[in-house]
């Protein structure tokens, strides 16, 4: 699905060199490395506040900490999404409030936005799915009227860019109150471990989200509020500050493998290639079709035998997973969502494919169809 190795080899005399000066230095917690990319990530981001930590789950918790959100509190999140975003709401004793998604965008609806907000509701968590910006318009106003955060969690669209209608553009994560995003090896800025950020323009909220990922200090050893350990090691940020030069150059190499995916798929009957929205650019985390006529498993294991890997996210929606049950969420309580689980599956897609895999990927599944 993804080939670090081969994008590691491309660049590699310059993550080394990173990786050597904070071996020299052995300052592995927040050497100057870790300001130095916060301070460059809050320019590529246009944002006024980046603070890095120890991944994106985490970045989540620390960001609805921040937020102080309580137990009882609801939090509405699509329900056709990773866990992490479902995981943090629950840790913390808070109501995750499940919400169907756009069919063509994967996206959030905000058209049942407002018929889920009752007075427990706190805040709303978009989720960028697979690199395209949820529709943030309609869900900042709808935030807006009812008082409420909006926590983006920006994991699988770093560096997507949203047009509002009077076309100000601005980057996934820097919409609402706090956005979120992760640095795991295969997301489109990925380290060599864990990582993540979180994103604000307000200063003090920026303040409390630092306290609150550094053991809820300001001044060592005096613990205002009850936090958390959740750094980026100063290694993760030397190598996070050389790879975000190649961010932009990285999303172009995959809206170039979506392009061709789009150009040469289209016209198959059976699938759906991916919907881009109108709003938002795309940074193709993910390529995700949609198949139709109950097929996805068969196509999975025919490409598996062709030696093509392909993933589902997600199989297995979040109201029907174990950890995630309750009364009343059972088959037929998110349809929509039930039939991505069904139907939907991503190709690879990354930085290092040829043009070679690019053409055996699309003529197999020209011949699966055919
Ligand atoms: C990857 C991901 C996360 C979690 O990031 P980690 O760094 O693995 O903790 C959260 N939300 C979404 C949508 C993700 O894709």
């Amino acid at each position: 699905m993804v080939d670090l190795q081969k994008q590691y080899q491309k660049i590699k005399p310059e993550i080394d060199a990173a990786m050597q000066e904070v071996l020299n230095t052995t300052a592995f917690i927040q050497g100057p490395q870790v300001q130095q990319f916060a301070d460059a990530l809050a320019k590529y981001n246009n944002v006024e506040y980046v603070i890095p930590c120890a991944n994106g789950t985490d970045a989540l918790q620390i960001a609805m900490m921040a937020l102080d959100l309580r137990p009882g509190d609801e939090i509405i999140l699509p329900v056709h999404t990773y866990v992490a975003t479902a995981e943090v709401i629950a840790l913390l004793g808070l109501t995750p409030v499940f919400t169907e998604v756009d069919a063509a965008t994967f996206n959030i609806d905000v058209n049942q936005l407002a018929s889920k907000i009752t007075t427990k509701t706190k805040a709303i968590v978009p989720v960028h799915l697979y690199g395209q910006c949820a529709d943030m318009e309609p869900l900042l106003a709808i935030a807006n009227k009812y008082n409420l955060h909006v926590i983006e969690d920006t994991a699988q669209a770093l560096g997507a860019t949203y047009t509002f209608s009077d076309s100000r553009k601005m980057r996934a994560g820097t919409m609402g109150t706090i956005g979120t995003t992760s640095f795991f090896p295969s997301k489109n800025l990925g380290c060599y471990g864990d990582g993540g950020a979180l994103f604000t323009r307000d200063k003090e909220l920026a303040e409390k989200i630092k306290m609150m990922a550094n053991h809820g200090q300001r001044i060592k050893y005096h613990h205002d509020v009850i936090g958390v350990n959740s750094r980026l090691d100063t290694l993760q940020a030397a190598i996070l500050n050389v790879k975000l030069n190649y961010l932009s150059e990285y999303e172009q190499a995959r809206n170039k493998v979506a392009n061709y995916y789009d150009a040469e798929l289209a016209s198959i009957n059976d699938l759906e290639i991916p919907k881009r929205s109108i709003h938002s650019t795309h940074v193709f985390h993910q390529y995700t079709l949609k198949i139709k006529n109950g097929q996805r498993d068969v196509l999975k294991k025919y490409l598996e035998d062709k030696g093509i890997p392909t993933m589902i996210y997600y199989p297995v929606p979040l109201h029907l997973q174990k950890a995630y049950k309750r009364p009343g969420f059972e088959e037929g309580s998110f349809p929509l969502t039930e039939s991505l689980s069904r139907e939907v599956i991503s190709l690879p897609i990354h930085t290092e494919m040829v043009e070679e895999q690019q053409h055996y990927i699309v003529s197999c599944i020209k011949d699966f169809f055919c």
